[in-house]
């Protein structure tokens, strides 16, 4: 496809597909070959400002609408994901680059999501308790707040909006969604969706464009009182700050460091298997990918070679193919970022196992590929070690112990995802109680969420709030304690217990 022939996309405000008020447009181009995928509003503030009206002016009506109607439109959304899964699967691989199991594995996310959400329009309990005094009833209820705006990332294109858009949808609030310009498509898809699953005009809303231009005034913007954002821990920092003028609600999901921990008494073999999947799975990157292996010192070596025997067999190519193992990066910053990150490594004195350099020939030229990569022999403290690369790079560090094991899998600024690969239960539950992150996996690597549970980080990874399950309804809703008193006369709380 050419850029002449690609197809142009809008915004969606207020029930209308628009164009950006300055007409200005920017391109979605495929990671994996370079394609165009679309044409796509540059927005500015005026757009988003358009939007925040319409989601205001909409939430009036929506906040009244019974919470089980609208858990039966995510219902609905919830079963076109399910028929549009082969499609949006298709078009993840090609405009996100991820390789077709896994990107039917983030549709199947959001499927499941929205189903959960759904149900929890049944739910959305609060708590009755006894009154202190008599001939009064108490109660807590949860209200929902407004307009949220809502800020993802390009690698779980939509996953994500499904963890941020179903619960605020079931809560009773209105959304104003920005999609990473990676990914626009598969958000501009999403949001198809929701239409065509019954949300009413205004309820939802899509505006494209740029983290500065789209996604600050978002941020900014006082009539937006909640934003929820995935992405990195710097645009994190950034959005407290800007939003803090307001007091907004902020949820932020941000980056990761984790580790795979392998003692002397694991399955070496089901390790591997872990470790390949969580260190190059959607290419390293993944908030969860493990980008560090803590080994003890007596199955170093045995890991470290069947590790880069398993890491020289991956087949990089297009997401699409099926006997791809291993897609492109998402874009040529990335593919630099994490080739300077390999130079690091070499120059803080860790050794190159394997990989290392960009991947070239066979097509792989179209693209941004890079060849999985191990570093053995790191210390702890390396920058290899410590900062977040997005990308195929995994470092192995040699401890003594379980005690330090767990020492340098807690010592870093994140604390996302944990995992420990040991058959002594103790070590086991002793790990499940002091490895420091929001999720830790015992014989698994460290990816594999589901939708149900709580999902974030401790420390830099994120500000206390959780994604998924009942945990999310938190962050999109505010608790109002009710006092009933039906005795007909003045009871004074504190004061006229004794009666
Ligand atoms: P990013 O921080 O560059 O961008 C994320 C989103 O924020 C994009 O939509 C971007 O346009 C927007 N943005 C950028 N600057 C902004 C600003 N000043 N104000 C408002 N919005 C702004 O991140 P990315 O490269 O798209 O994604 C990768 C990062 O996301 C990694 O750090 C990864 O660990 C993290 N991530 C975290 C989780 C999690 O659940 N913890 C999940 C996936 C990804």
């Amino acid at each position: 496809m050419t850029i002449t022939d690609a197809q142009t996309f809008k915004n969606f405000i207020g029930g209308e597909w628009v164009d950006a008020a300055s007409g200005e447009t920017f391109e979605s181009v495929s990671p994996a070959d370079g394609e165009t995928i679309g044409i796509f509003p540059k927005s500015s503030a005026e757009d988003v400002d358009r939007a925040v009206a319409a989601a205001k002016a909409a939430f009036e009506d929506w906040r009244l609408v019974p919470a089980p109607k609208r858990g039966e439109i995510l219902f609905r959304f919830a079963r076109l994901v399910e028929d549009h899964k082969d499609d949006l699967t298709d078009l993840m691989t090609h405009e996100m680059g991820k390789v077709k199991a896994e990107a039917g594995g983030d549709v199947q996310e959001a499927i499941d999501m929205s189903y959960y959400m759904a149900g929890e329009g049944r739910r959305l309990w609060g708590q009755t308790t006894p009154s202190e005094l008599k001939d009064k009833f108490n109660m807590s209820v949860r209200m929902p707040i407004g307009v949220v705006g809502v800020i993802t990332p390009w690698n779980f294109p939509i996953a994500i909006p499904s963890w941020k858009i179903a619960p605020a949808l079931v809560c009773g609030n209105t959304v104003v969604f920005k999609p990473a310009t990676d990914t626009p498509l598969l958000g501009e898809r999403f949001v198809e969706l929701l239409v065509e699953a019954g949300v009413p005009a205004g309820v939802v809303n899509i505006v494209h464009g740029g983290g500065a231009a789209v996604g600050d005034r978002l941020v900014r913007h006082p009539d937006v009182p909640v934003i929820t954002l995935t992405g990195s821990r710097e645009t994190g920092v950034q959005v407290m700050r800007n939003a803090a003028d307001h007091l907004k609600h902020i949820h932020l999901e941000l980056g990761g460091k984790n580790a795979i921990i392998v003692l002397d008494d694991a399955d070496l073999d089901l390790a591997m298997d872990g470790i390949v999947w969580s260190a190059f799975g959607t290419t390293g990157q993944r908030c969860t990918a493990a980008s560090r292996v803590i080994v003890q010192e007596d199955v170093y070596d045995a890991l470290a070679s069947k590790l880069v025997a398993a890491a020289e067999k991956l087949r990089l190519g297009v997401g699409w193919e099926d006997d791809t193992d291993v897609g492109p990066v998402i874009n040529r910053t990335a593919l630099e970022k994490i080739d300077s990150y390999t130079k690091i490594g070499v120059d803080e004195g860790a050794k190159l196992l394997t990989g290392g350099e960009v991947a070239t020939g066979n097509g792989l030229d179209k693209g941004h590929y890079y060849r999985p990569t191990i570093f053995g022999d790191v210390d702890a403290q390396m920058r290899i070690a410590q900062e977040e690369i997005f990308g195929p790079t995994t470092a192995l560090i040699k401890v003594k112990d379980f005690d330090e094991a767990i020492r340098v899998s807690n010592g870093i600024r994140y604390g996302l995802s944990s995992s420990i690969f040991t058959r002594d239960v103790n070590k086991a539950f002793r790990a499940m109680r002091d490895l420091a992150a929001g999720i830790t996996y015992v014989n698994a690597g460290t990816i594999g969420a589901e939708v149900h549970l709580p999902f974030g980080g401790t420390k830099d990874t994120g500000n206390g709030h959780r994604e998924a399950g009942q945990a999310a309804l938190d962050v999109f809703t505010e608790w109002k304690s009710i006092y009933v008193d039906y005795s007909g006369k003045l009871q004074r709380a504190q004061i006229d217990t004794a009666e």
